[in-house]
């Protein structure tokens, strides 16, 4: 999946301000690549509930590039954004498919799971028994 946040970076590589200013941490195209990557990745993982992957990843990296290139910079977010969408939307990720529990039968769950922990609706209350620190 990391083909799209590559093909967004490679296209928006060239107008990233840099400013090699004695600055400790990561350079700008490194972090307009990062931020490329974690939205790509979240597409990939909770598409359902990621409502404005174009604007969240413009606001992201906009500060790195200068005035002249921000609509560029849109189109070019907007384009691959729809796209992985869409493309995510028809291929969900495949460990995303089915919920990670075992059923009483102590086969796989099959039913497909809510994206934010893995759970089908059955067995949402896994989950929560997940989050519970053991009891010493
Ligand atoms: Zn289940």
């Amino acid at each position: 999946m990391y083909h799209f946040s590559r093909s967004i970076y490679r296209e928006l590589a060239p107008e990233i301000i840099e400013d090699r200013a004695e600055r400790e941490g990561p350079t700008n195209h490194e972090r307009v690549l990062r931020s490329c990557e974690t939205c790509v990745e979240r597409l990939a993982t909770d598409w359902h509930y990621f409502a404005k992957p174009t604007k969240t990843l413009f606001n992201d990296i906009r500060v790195y590039f200068p005035m002249s290139s921000q609509l560029r910079v849109y189109k070019v977010v907007d384009r691959y954004m729809t796209f992985a969408r869409d493309y995510f939307a028809a291929n969900p990720a495949t460990e995303q498919l089915e919920c990670r529990a075992t059923t009483r039968r102590g086969t796989p769950c099959q039913r497909t799971p809510l994206p934010h922990n893995g759970y089908c609706p059955s067995h949402q209350h896994l989950a929560e028994t997940e989050g519970v620190p053991i009891a010493a």
